[in-house]
């Protein structure tokens, strides 16, 4: 990765300490940041400093962040400020709106700092690259602005495939696509549609301004533009939605039905992976919104063949691996749950370990015991309880993030290791497991089938004496031990 000049930050946020942890981890950075810890006078320092990039809390006591967030992106003296959005809400609440409303980012509390510092550089270098385009067409017009933009969209492409190779994915691949795209194009709504074969539906696999849908089926005769590209292979524009013939039976349809659709226009812009055509990147604004353009078809077009260029190089980075190397891989994993296997898990804590030594940083292990489940293999046989164990890993591996590890430690055994996790943040996600445990049913067929866990939390953190792997087990497994004791389907730390 390209390292960031120094750079100015205004950082808001109530939370002292969370403000002064900010401040001091970024400063170390070698930026110049500006904290602002009373809320009122944020628009006035924004005059004041004209920062490159502000970090915003979403909750502040004395004012709304998201309306200070859209006063902020009303301003054309800080139209191209990249907002990065520092929240503890759920992301279902903030993301979908503060990204609506033109922040660039979303960061949740607890963040992880390694993350947080490459998003701040991934957002300074897109937010520079986008200023000098816009200052540089703006001084010398037409085809200088060609070639700003095409310095723009190569910065980008350097973030994305810096991110890319970080999270492989293929539904964060997408995310990051739907993100990217809609950021360097300034359009919120940007979504990436894939056709089902043999169907006239098609799949939504991710929705930038809402982070939370997943995978929405769509009849595709309501979206003329999308069929359209997906025949003709070429991006389609309808500049205006309310009076172009394709829109014709569509609108017709809407007058029928009685629904107002307020789309302005819309580019259907299809795209290839691996040879084979992947789906179509679907752009939209709104009635209010830009009428979008073919010069904007053509920009869009160019970063989105760039994007997938990128991501195509990053697959093959990952398939062209030697046989030596998937080997080697493969000899880390447990066959049935396809978790990190114990020996392989040893070496990983010992490794997270020396991170706390060398960077402070600390993390949590959890450690998850199978509730009863001798009577599960007594009542419903040994294959049904291999099919819960892989179940389990399953689940585990679905709920964490990707910096985290999940490994099977023996027979009905699980740890998480949580890097940069406290143990207040590791308890709260092993309830959240917990519960998700008790909400499935495992029977694969017949009668339902329930199971409960027992979850044991430590921590190793860089302000205490920093254990050994062998004593942080230990001290995960007293805790488990507490959780059987004291009735089982609990978490204790
Ligand atoms: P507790 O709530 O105290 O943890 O009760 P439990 O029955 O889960 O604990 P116990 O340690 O008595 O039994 C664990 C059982 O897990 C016994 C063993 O047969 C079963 N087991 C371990 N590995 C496997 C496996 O790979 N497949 C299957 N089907 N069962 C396994
Ligand atoms: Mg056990
Ligand atoms: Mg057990």
């Amino acid at each position: 990765m390209t390292t960031t000049e120094k750079a100015r930050i205004l950082v808001a946020d109530d939370d002292e300490a969370l403000l002064n942890t900010l401040v001091w981890i970024l400063r170390d950075r070698g930026h110049e940041v500006v904290p602002v810890s009373d809320s009122t006078v944020l628009l006035q320092r924004m005059a004041e400093e004209l920062p490159d990039l502000l970090m915003l809390d979403i909750m502040m006591p004395k004012v709304d962040g998201l309306q200070i967030l859209e006063q902020i992106k009303g301003d054309q003296r800080y139209r191209d400020i990249p907002v990065l959005m520092i929240s503890s809400m759920s992301p279902e609440d903030g993301t979908v709106k503060s990204l609506g409303l033109g922040a660039s980012d979303f960061i949740s509390k607890p963040f992880r700092v390694k993350e947080l510092l490459a998003r701040v550089d991934a957002h300074l270098r897109t937010g520079m690259a986008i200023k000098e385009a816009r200052d540089e067409a703006r001084a010398h017009a037409a085809e200088a602005k060609a070639r700003a933009e095409e310095a723009a969209i190569r910065a980008e492409m350097v973030d994305i495939l810096h991110e890319v190779t970080d999270a492989l994915k293929a539904e964060e691949i997408y995310h990051i696509l739907a993100r990217r795209v809609a950021h360097v194009l300034n359009i919120t709504k940007c979504s990436l549609i894939v056709p089902q074969p043999d169907s006239d539906l098609g799949l939504v696999v991710v929705a930038s301004d809402n982070p939370m849908l997943r995978n929405l089926e769509i009849q595709l005769d309501g979206y003329p533009e999308i069929c359209k590209a997906l025949e003709t292979k070429q991006p389609v524009l309808v500049e205006d939605v309310q009076h172009d013939p394709l829109y014709e039976r569509v609108r017709e349809r809407w007058r029928r039905d009685g629904i107002v659709v307020p789309t302005k226009s819309v580019i259907a812009i299809p795209f290839n992976l691996k040879g084979a055509q992947a789906g179509v990147f679907f752009l939209r604004t709104l009635d209010e919104g830009v009428t979008l353009t073919q010069s904007d078809v053509a920009f869009a077009d160019q970063v989105i063949k760039t994007a997938v260029n990128a991501i195509e190089k990053a697959y093959q980075l990952e398939t062209v691996q030697s046989d030596k190397e998937r080997y080697r891989w493969l000899a880390t994993i447990d066959a049935l749950t396809g978790c990190l296997n114990r020996r392989a898990f040893m070496e990983r804590l010992e490794r997270e370990l020396d991170r706390v030594r060398r960077y402070q940083t600390g993390f949590s292990v959890l450690m998850i015991d199978i509730d009863r489940f001798k009577e599960v293999n007594d009542s419903r046989g040994h294959l049904v309880g291999d099919s819960v164990l892989r179940q389990i890993g399953d689940l585990l591996r679905g709920e964490v993030r990707s910096v985290d590890l999940v490994a099977r430690f023996g027979g009905e055994e699980f740890v998480i290791v949580l890097p940069e996790t406290d143990s207040e943040g590791a308890r709260v996600f092993a309830e959240r497991l917990r519960k998700r445990v008790t909400q499935t049913d495992f029977a694969e067929t017949g009668d339902p089938l329930s199971i409960t866990v027992s979850i044991g939390v430590a921590c190793a953190m860089p302000d205490q004496d920093i254990p050994t792997p062998d004593s942080l087990i230990e001290n995960a497994d007293e805790a488990l031990y507490r959780a059987k004791n004291e009735g089982r389907n609990r978490v204790r730390a």
